[in-house]
């Protein structure tokens, strides 16, 4: 069969609704041009046929960008002593919150490195005060911590838990992620399930030492875990990391890896990842368009944000909450589609609302 047929066979899989294969994933991860227009044309009607046409923004406050984390990747790893660190205090995180809820967010992100000043405690009236003041929903996104602070946090009022598994292959992951196995990490996202979280995941595209076998097992790993949001996006090499001299990860891979993951998981929550915008400026308005449905402006207080350089060239970084939030909008709205104004729960949730069984 000409590679074509095999590709055509596999698309029509997945258009007809059918599971598919690990050798299914590993064509169409493979498309040519001309191929992966057509993938993306699946991508954009399936999003539209089971989340619609609305896209959720979601409010990020990046509220600490110290890390006792030592990833090879990040830029916020323990070793860069070339950054310089913040932490904003809890009324900082508050006033920010509530610019973002003011502008319209419905969700807010609170997401820092792996900092431990903060403990469970503080977060946790952090949280319930947020949720007593403002009508938002909240994502946590700490790294890792212990179960019973995930408790904590839960009992408190956070709705959601990004915790991304970076690559589902083991060897990657320790070599990446030095000190901590992915294991342990598939067992905090069982926990953070298990507390009733809305759980998010996700992967890197490109990282260095990643196959295209590999990058077909994170689409298959997201699958298993059943997560009801995935962030993916590609590596962005960082200064003053070790990674800093490999190339950055491809953006129509990108592309190809979220329309998969909209095929696998169709209800899911695809956010238009502000590193695939820092890729390409075209990157976000091309990922609404093959399979994304939600965009992070960001809310971080203008005069921390060049801070929180995960990677370089970050997008955004001069801009007022105001304007990032401006711009989000703008692209929704040149993408065709428009703003939610609800909470842009996970799917078990919004299933349990219509049919009222009690989960709020
Ligand atoms: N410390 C927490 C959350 C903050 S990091 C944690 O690690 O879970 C948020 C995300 O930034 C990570 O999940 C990772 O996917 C992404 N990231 C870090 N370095 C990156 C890089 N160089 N290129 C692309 N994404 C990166
Ligand atoms: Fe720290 Fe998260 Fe960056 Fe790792 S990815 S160094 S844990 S901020």
């Amino acid at each position: 069969m000409s590679v074509r047929k095999v590709f055509a066979d596999a698309l029509e899989r997945a258009a007809n609704g059918r599971e598919l294969s690990r050798e299914d994933l590993q064509v169409l991860l493979g498309a040519d041009e001309q191929e992966s227009t057509s993938l993306f044309e699946l991508a954009d009607e399936v999003r539209s046929r089971f989340v619609g046409e609305e896209v959720h923004l979601r409010g990020l406050i990046e509220f600490s960008n110290y890390c006792t984390g030592n990833c090879l990747y990040c830029g916020l790893r323990k070793n860069n002593r070339s950054l310089v660190r913040y932490r904003m205090s809890p009324e900082e995180i508050m006033e920010s919150a509530r610019r973002a809820a003011d502008l319209g967010c419905r969700t807010i992100v609170l997401q820092s490195g792996e900092d431990r000043y903060y403990t469970a405690e503080d977060l946790a009236e952090l949280i319930s005060r947020m949720k007593g003041e403002l009508d938002v929903a909240i994502t946590i996104s700490i790294g890792d911590r212990t179960r019973t602070e995930y408790e904590l946090l839960k009992e408190a009022g956070a709705d959601r838990y990004l915790l991304k598994f970076e690559t589902s292959d083991p060897r990657l992951f320790s070599a990446l992620r030095p000190g901590t196995t992915l294991e342990e990490r598939l067992k905090r996202i069982a926990w953070l399930k298990e507390l009733g979280y809305q759980v998010g995941s996700g992967n890197i595209v490109g990282l260095p030492g990643q196959s295209l076998e590999i990058l077909v097992g994170d689409i298959l790993l997201l699958r298993r875990l059943g997560v009801e949001m995935a962030g993916i996006g590609p590596f962005i090499p960082a200064d003053g990391t070790p990674l800093e001299r490999f190339p950055p990860g491809d953006l129509e891979q990108v592309l190809m890896t979220l329309a998969l993951v909209r095929l696998v998981l169709p209800r899911a929550h695809l956010p238009a990842t502000t590193a695939t915008a820092t890729l390409d400026s075209q990157g976000r308005l091309r990922a609404l368009k093959c399979g994304a449905n939600v965009i992070m402006p960001n809310m971080t207080p203008q005069s921390y944000r060049e801070n929180y350089r995960i990677y370089p060239g970050k997008l955004g970084i001069g801009e007022m909450p105001e304007e990032s939030y401006a711009k989000a909008v703008k692209m929704v709205e040149s993408a065709g589609r428009r703003v939610s104004r609800d909470y842009g729960h996970g799917y078990r949730v919004r299933e349990a609302l219509k049919t009222g069984s009690g989960i709020s």
